[in-house]
């Protein structure tokens, strides 16, 4: 009996999992894509909604003596199937011309050269010129209303070759930043943690977070 009831619970609890989720998807679905977002996670602010909904996204070295271009791509091929895999869409091309994120492996002055205001000792960085994030409207979450914004320019993005210990977890970080994510994750478990930790899967909170505002 004991199992039962246990089993009984289990099922309980999968199913109301499903008819939320059905739910969340009916909701998202009916609303009008501009205003009126459905979304799970916290601090919206904190998030960006993408003019475009896919963006294209390019990956290039500049410092190929560190890491070939080839082998830049075939690591930012692994970052945009998990963000795809994560719920935000994005699409890798090997075009520079036409791409809407721009994707750098570089020395200090290759990386200072795309990101205005790069530091020695930087990581990683993701550019979005002030004038290109634009107040959109606002997402409804319950009654309240939560600002919304969008990109409408290019976003670059850059890597120094020389301090980056885990590339994967630079890459999927800042294609997040480029994605749509404003400022950093406090969870030091999370892709968008502020800090490099070789963090290589994103987590639901880095899924959540990023796909409820595309
Ligand atoms: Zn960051």
């Amino acid at each position: 009996m004991g199992n039962h009831k246990r089993i009984k619970k289990m099922l309980i609890t999968i199913i109301s999992i499903i008819i939320s989720i059905t739910t969340i998807g009916t909701v998202v679905f009916a609303a009008d894509p501009i205003g009126y977002i459905e979304y799970w996670e916290s601090s919206p602010e904190t998030s960006i909604r993408k003019h475009l909904w896919t963006p294209y996204v390019y990956f290039e070295s500049l410092a190929p003596g560190h890491i070939s271009t080839t082998q830049f791509r075939a690591y930012g091929s692994i970052a945009v199937y998990d963000w795809n895999i994560g719920g935000t869409p994005c699409i890798k091309t090997d075009t520079e011309a036409g791409s809407e994120i721009r994707m750098y492996a570089g020395e200090y002055y290759d990386c200072k050269e795309k990101i205005p205001g790069w530091q020695l000792g930087w990581v990683g960085a993701s550019y979005v010129p002030d004038y290109g994030v634009t107040y959109y409207g606002y997402y409804l979450l319950g009654q309240s209303r939560k600002n919304c914004y969008v990109y409408n320019m290019l976003v670059k993005a850059a890597i120094d070759v020389n301090e980056y210990n885990y590339m994967v977890h630079a890459i999927k970080h800042e294609l997040g930043h480029s994605l749509g994510w404003r400022g950093h994750s406090s969870r030091t478990t999370d892709i968008m943690y502020g800090y490099e930790h070789g963090a290589y899967y994103l987590t639901t909170y880095d899924k959540r977070h990023t796909a409820q505002i595309h």
